[in-house]
C-alpha cells in the first residue's frame, strides 16, 4: 500500500486492536468513576481518594532478571504509548517477587532503555514507578482472605503426588486430600509457613477452584509456596513468596491498570487472573471496575534471536562481546550500534499490534531505521577503503575551503567547509585502471567531479612491486569549482567523494552486519535430513564485525559519544559510547544506506 506522498514499500502504520479496545472503553466511561489513592492501594485506600485524573493506566512489568530485548521495546513503546495517547498514565513495575533472581544491574540497565526510547513514568505530576515486592504485605493479607472465605487451602501433598493429581489435557484431575481442610486449619498452617517452622515443599497454598476444569490452570493453583531465600528488597522478613499467577493480577490491581497487556502464551491464564481478582473484590479488597488483561501476539523478527536463554548463551559462551555488543538484539546493544529510539517507534507503528503470530523481516526494521535517520541525520564524509590521489597541476603546499552541505533536506542545518589540496584520499573502488561497462568515475583520460571541489581528469595510476595500485594521478579543471560560475562549464558522469589527506581524521570504525546469516537462526531447512539437529550457532555469520581504519573528514574527530551521522554513500555511522575518547571517537555502522541482503539472499 502506498500513497502518493509515501515513497512505494513505505508501508502506512498497521492496525492496532488494543488502540480499539480502549476507544470502546472511553467512549462507554468504563473506567470513569475510578479512584486514585496517589499511590497503590487497596478497595478502601483509594475509595477515600478523588477520582483517578489518568484516562487509563497500563503497565510495562519487566521481571528483573535480564537485559531488555527488541521484542521488550515493542512491549514498551505500546504500554507507554496508549497511555500517553489517551490522557493516560503507564507504569514502569519491576515484577520482582521472585526471590535471589534479580540484580540491581538489570534494574538499572531496564531504567536506562526505557528512558532512551524516549518514555516516561513521569506523567502530570505523577512518578508511577513501582517494585511489586513492596505489596508483599497486601498479598499475604489477600491470601488469608482468601482461605477465610474458602477460596484457598493448604495443601500438604508431596510434589510428586500433586503432579499425579493434575491430570492431563484430556483426563480431570483428582482432588487432593487436604482439600476438606477447614479454613481455620489452613489459616493456622498458611501463619505458621510465614513464620518458618517448615521447610522449603512442605506446604503449599492452593486457590480452591475446580480439579476437574478443562483449563488446568485452573486446577486448584499454588499461590503461595515456602520458599527460605533472602529477596534483595525485603530482605529475611519472608519466607513465603506468592506465586506470579497470583502475583501479577494483584499488582496490577492495586495500581489501579485498566488494560493489563501481556504476550498471548498468558492467555490461558486469563480464566485465573479474572476469578481471582473477582473474588478479591467481593471481599471488598479491590476498587472495581477490575484490570482487563489483554494478549497481543509477540514479537518475532528474522536473523536474530529474542530469547533470553539464546542471548545469555550468545553472552557467556563469547560469541559477541557484551550485552550491549552492537550486533546483539538487545536495547543497550542497539543503543550502542547508533540505532535510533525513533526508529523502533516507526518500525512498531508498522508492525502494528494484533494475535496473529508471524515473523517480521529484518529489512522492515532496517528500512525504518533509514527513514528516520534520513531526516534526522547530518551528512559527513568519510572514505573506508583509502587510496590516494594526487593532483599534479594542484600546488603543493596550497589548501582552499570547500563549502559543504550539512543536509540536503534541511538547508536551515547550513553548511561547513572541508579543506582541499593536493593529495586526497578517495575510495579505492572509485579508480578503474581498465574500467568495466558503465563505470563512471575515475580511469585514464576520464573526467569526473571531485563533490563540493573541483573536476578531475585522470591521468594514470603508480602501482607497488605486486602490481597494486598505490596511489592514482590526475590533472584539475581551476574554473569548476562546485558553487562557482564556472562549475558546470564541463559536464561529467561520475560524481566522488574525497577527504584531504594532510587533514584527515584516521579513525577506528567497526562495520557491523547482521549476527546470523540465515533468517532462522537454528530452524531446520528444507531438505534437511530427517536426523538432522541444527544448532543456532552454527548460523551465526562468520563476518558480522569489520574492523576498518578509515580515513574521515576532520570535523568528525569532535564527534561526541552517540553523536550519528550520514557518511556520503556509505550509510549511518554513530560514535561508540563506550570506546570514543574525547577528540578521538571511533564510529560503527548502524545501518548501510541500501539493502543488500534482499538481492543477494
Ligand atoms: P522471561 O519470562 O523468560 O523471564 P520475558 O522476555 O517474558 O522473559 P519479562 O521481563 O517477563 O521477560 O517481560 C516483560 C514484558 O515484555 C512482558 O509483558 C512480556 O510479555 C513482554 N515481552 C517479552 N518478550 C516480548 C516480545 N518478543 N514481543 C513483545 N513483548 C514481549
Ligand atoms: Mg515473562
Amino acid at each position: 500500500m502506498s500513497s502518493p506522498n509515501q515513497p512505494a514499500n513505505t508501508p502506512a502504520p498497521a492496525a492496532n486492536f488494543i488502540k480499539n479496545i480502549v476507544e470502546a472503553d472511553l467512549a462507554a466511561g468504563k473506567h470513569a468513576q475510578r479512584h486514585w489513592a496517589g499511590h497503590p492501594g487497596t478497595a478502601a485506600d483509594h475509595a477515600a481518594a478523588p477520582l483517578d485524573a489518568a484516562k487509563i493506566r497500563t503497565r510495562f512489568p519487566p521481571e528483573p532478571n535480564g537485559y531488555l530485548h527488541f521484542g521488550h521495546a515493542k512491549s514498551i513503546l505500546l504500554n507507554f504509548g496508549l497511555a500517553q495517547a489517551y490522557g493516560g498514565r503507564c507504569h514502569l513495575r519491576f515484577d520482582d517477587t521472585n526471590p535471589e533472581k534479580e540484580e540491581q544491574e538489570y534494574v538499572d540497565s531496564i531504567i536506562d532503555a526505557v528512558k532512551w526510547l524516549g518514555c516516561s513514568w513521569e506523567q502530570a505530576g505523577e512518578t508511577n514507578l513501582y517494585q511489586a515486592s513492596n505489596y508483599f504485605d497486601w498479598m499475604a493479607q489477600f491470601a488469608e482472605y482468601l482461605i477465610s472465605a474458602g477460596h484457598a487451602y493448604v495443601d500438604s501433598q508431596s510434589a510428586d503426588e500433586m503432579r499425579a493429581n493434575r491430570g492431563t489435557l484430556t483426563q480431570p484431575g483428582k482432588d487432593s486430600p487436604f482439600r476438606t481442610r477447614s479454613a481455620a486449619e489452613s489459616m493456622d498452617l498458611f501463619k505458621r509457613m510465614q513464620a518458618g517452622e517448615f521447610p522449603d515443599g512442605a506446604h503449599i497454598l492452593r486457590a480452591k477452584i475446580d480439579m476437574a476444569s478443562p483449563n488446568i490452570n485452573l486446577r486448584d493453583p499454588a499461590i503461595y509456596r515456602i520458599r527460605h531465600a533472602t529477596h534483595h528488597n525485603t530482605g529475611d522478613k519472608w519466607c513465603v513468596y506468592p506465586m506470579y499467577t497470583f502475583a501479577h493480577p494483584i499488582e496490577d490491581a492495586l495500581e489501579n491498570i485498566t488494560h493489563s497487556i501481556c504476550t498471548l502464551e498468558f492467555e490461558d491464564q486469563r480464566p485465573f487472573y479474572d476469578w481471582l481478582l473477582e473474588r478479591l473484590a467481593e471481599g471488598g479488597l479491590l476498587q472495581r471496575p477490575l484490570p482487563q488483561q489483554i494478549e497481543f501476539s509477540r514479537l518475532n523478527l528474522t536473523y536474530v534471536v529474542l530469547s533470553k536463554r539464546k542471548l545469555i548463551q550468545l553472552v557467556d559462551e563469547k560469541h559477541v562481546e557484551g550485552w550491549d555488543d552492537p550486533r546483539l538484539p538487545t536495547l543497550v546493544g542497539a543503543r550502542r550500534r547508533g540505532y535510533s529510539a525513533d526508529g523502533f517507534r516507526l518500525f512498531m507503528d508498522r508492525v502494528g499490534v494484533t494475535k496473529n503470530d508471524s515473523l517480521i523481516d529484518y529489512v522492515l526494521f532496517e528500512d525504518a531505521m533509514r527513514e528516520v535517520m534520513n531526516e534526522s541525520d547530518q551528512r559527513r564524509v568519510a572514505v573506508l577503503d583509502p587510496l590516494k590521489l594526487i593532483i599534479d597541476n594542484y600546488p603543493e603546499s596550497q589548501f582552499e575551503d570547500c563549502a559543504v552541505t550539512n543536509h540536503p533536506l534541511h538547508p536551515e542545518l547550513g553548511t561547513r567547509t572541508m579543506p582541499f589540496g593536493r593529495e586526497l584520499w578517495i575510495e579505492a573502488e572509485d579508480f578503474q585502471e581498465v574500467p568495466e561497462k558503465g563505470f563512471r568515475r575515475l580511469f585514464p583520460g576520464n573526467k569526473a567531479r571531485l563533490k563540493y571541489g573541483y573536476i578531475v581528469e585522470c591521468t594514470g595510476c603508480d602501482k607497488d612491486e605486486n602490481g597494486k595500485v598505490v596511489a592514482v594521478h590526475c590533472t584539475y579543471l581551476p574554473d569548476t569549482k562546485s558553487g562557482t560560475p564556472g562549475a558546470d562549464s564541463v559536464k561529467v558522469k561520475g560524481n566522488l567523494h574525497w577527504v584531504s589527506v594532510a587533514h584527515a581524521y584516521p579513525a577506528e570504525v567497526r562495520l557491523y552486519d547482521r549476527l546470523f546469516s540465515v533468517p532462522a537462526p537454528g530452524a531446520r531447512r528444507e531438505g534437511d535430513a530427517p536426523e538432522l539437529e541444527r544448532n543456532f550457532l552454527d548460523d551465526l555469520n562468520p563476518a558480522s564485525k569489520t574492523l576498518i581504519t578509515a580515513q574521515l573528514e576532520p570535523s568528525l574527530k569532535d564527534a561526541l559519544p552517540e553523536q550519528r551521522f550520514q557518511f556520503e554513500r556509505h550509510g549511518y555511522f554513530a560514535a561508540d559510547r563506550v570506546d570514543s575518547k574525547a577528540g578521538a571517537p571511533v564510529f560503527n555502522r548502524a545501518v548501510t544506506l541500501k539493502d543488500s541482503w534482499g538481492k543477494a539472499g
